[in-house]
């Protein structure tokens, strides 16, 4: 058997094993024989050494100028391009979905660290006219402090660098704990802002359990903000927590995303974006498609389409160019589809495709699962309120525009929503009317660029938004500035 290599925290500059003297491995979910690597678990004192040498560092990182710190980011996205492909393949190995879908990841962090580096010569604030004479008014944007930054494990590099490069550009630092099915990408990432120069300390890694590393650094008193991505039951921890701390937290958490497929819909089109949405990154995105809402004039047609489409997907080791799906991330996910699969039976809806697990040749040591499809299902079952995380679609029929937004609306999530439709009238209402923080119009689900703002409404999060110019409320504190250069006190709103 090969060696398995293992891989250190990264504290104050220094790779590091952690004080417990243990570690956890991380196997490749399409084949569980191979061990992608060994990883720290670590304590509570990993976490406050992390945590102390991010405070030591936060002085002189803040009065980096902010465009010498973009210059290191746009480091950072030259290395990135540079090991995009072994970076993909890594990834794959350690989380499954397939290398087109992982190049596509570590595009995202690409994307993420171009752009952000040039928020270096920008965060900008406000200047303002002021009441008064002689008195000048603005608005500039402070960093908020230490940074914990806890990740899932379904997008390994691009999630993380949400949180990290806009931290930094921003003048944070950092301490990273990424989900224990994927740290290797993570360990990949502060490499490389190991290699563009970021100072020591500023980015620290800190890998091991919620309970054992989230809990405590998420607690830590040191930290400032959390910024967090994950379920919603974690979230609701992690805001209980820091609300009775009295610290920032950003919350992005789960979906329960859905496609509308009106009458006049092209339905090739549509049926590419619902199998995209749908069983792309094998349905572990928090904007998968769940729920496909198709008018009922068009239901039997859109049905047989998608179903044989379905029937026709190939799942296989992400790492075959050929595979069209991959593997779910572990065993404890693949019992949680299967069961929703139960459920789905149980309930009665129609089970058209699909609800195994899959064992057959070049399969059987991994934790793939047919990609599966329900019809007949209605609204409040739970297979429609519930997030799955797999790939499991449910058909639902409607009887109009109205209809289908109302059967979207009736979620406590309220991420990503799209509607296939050739009527503009129609597309512009739904745009208007879908509760989601996101809406396409004639796409899917998925697919979100990072130039624009990305969370969502109601269960999905607590109000912010990562990526584009809106990270940046995340990561920086507002400073409002009155120069009063009269000589004279001058009062505002007071009359003489
Ligand atoms: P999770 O909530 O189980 O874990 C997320 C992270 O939190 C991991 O690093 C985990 O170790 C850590 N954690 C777990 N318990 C903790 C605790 N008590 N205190 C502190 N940290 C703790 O989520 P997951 O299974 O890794 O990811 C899947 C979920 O993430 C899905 O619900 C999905 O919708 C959501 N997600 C949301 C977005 C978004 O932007 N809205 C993006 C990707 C994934």
């Amino acid at each position: 058997m090969a060696r398995v290599k293992v891989f250190k925290n990264y504290i104050n500059g220094k790779w590091q094993a952690s004080s417990s003297g243990e570690t956890f491995d991380s196997v490749n979910p399409a084949n569980t024989r191979e061990i992608v690597g060994r990883f720290q678990q670590s304590t509570r004192k990993d976490v406050n050494d992390a945590v102390t040498a991010a405070t030591a560092a936060l002085p002189k990182w803040k009065k980096t100028p902010a465009p010498h710190r973009g210059e290191i980011l746009f480091r950072v996205a030259e290395l990135l391009v540079k090991y995009k492909e072994s970076l993909a393949q890594d990834m794959t190995r350690e989380m499954g979905k397939i290398i087109k879908e992982t190049r596509g990841d570590v595009q995202e962090a690409i994307d993420m660290a171009y752009y952000t580096a040039g928020e270096g010569r920008r965060l900008l604030g406000e200047t303002v006219p002021s009441e008064l004479n002689n008195k000048f008014n603005m608005s500039v944007r402070m960093p908020v402090g230490v940074v914990a930054a806890i990740t899932p494990w379904n997008f390994p590099i691009a999630i993380p660098s949400w949180k990290l490069i806009p931290a930094l550009v921003c003048g944070n630092t950092v301490v990273m704990k990424p989900a224990s099915d994927t740290p290797l990408s993570v360990y990949h990432l502060v490499k490389i802002c190991e290699e563009a120069g970021l100072p020591p300390s500023v980015l620290n890694m800190v890998t091991g359990s919620g309970e054992s590393v989230g809990t405590p650094l998420m607690d830590h008193s040191k930290i400032d903000l959390v910024s967090f991505t994950g379920s919603t039951d974690t979230g609701s921890i992690v805001a209980a927590h820091c609300a009775k701390q009295m610290k920032q937290y950003s919350l992005e958490m789960g979906g329960k995303n859905a496609i509308i497929v009106m009458d006049d819909a092209d339905l090739n089109l549509a049926v590419e974006g619902v199998l995209w949405g749908a069983f792309g990154t094998t349905g572990q995105r928090c904007t998968a498609c769940s729920r496909v809402i198709v008018h009922k004039k068009v239901l039997k047609k859109f049905t047989s389409m998608l179903l044989k489409r379905t029937k026709d997907l190939r799942v296989g080791d992400g790492l075959n160019e050929k595979s069209e799906m991959g593997p779910l991330v572990n065993e404890a996910q693949r019992q949680k589809v299967l069961n929703y699969c139960k459920i789905g039976v149980d309930e009665g809806a129609k089970l058209l495709t699909g609800g195994s697990c899959l064992s057959g040749k070049g399969l059987s040591k991994g934790f793939f699962f047919e990609p599966t499809l329900f019809a007949n299902v209605s609204p409040k079952m739970r297979i429609a309120q519930e997030e799955i995380f797999g790939p499991v679609l449910s058909i639902i029929s409607c009887r109009s525009l109205d209809h289908a937004v109302q059967i979207v609306n009736d979620s406590k999530y309220g991420l990503s929503s799209a509607i296939y439709t050739r009527d503009v009238n129609r597309a512009f209402k739904a745009i208007e009317t879908l509760d989601t923080g996101i809406t396409y119009i004639n796409s899917s689900t998925i697919g979100a660029e990072i130039q624009l703002p990305f969370g969502g409404t109601k269960g999905t999060g607590n109000g912010h938004r990562e990526a584009g110019t809106a990270a940046l409320d995340v990561f920086t504190e507002w400073k409002a500035v009155y120069v009063d250069y009269s000589g004279t006190l001058q009062k505002a709103q007071i009359e003489d």
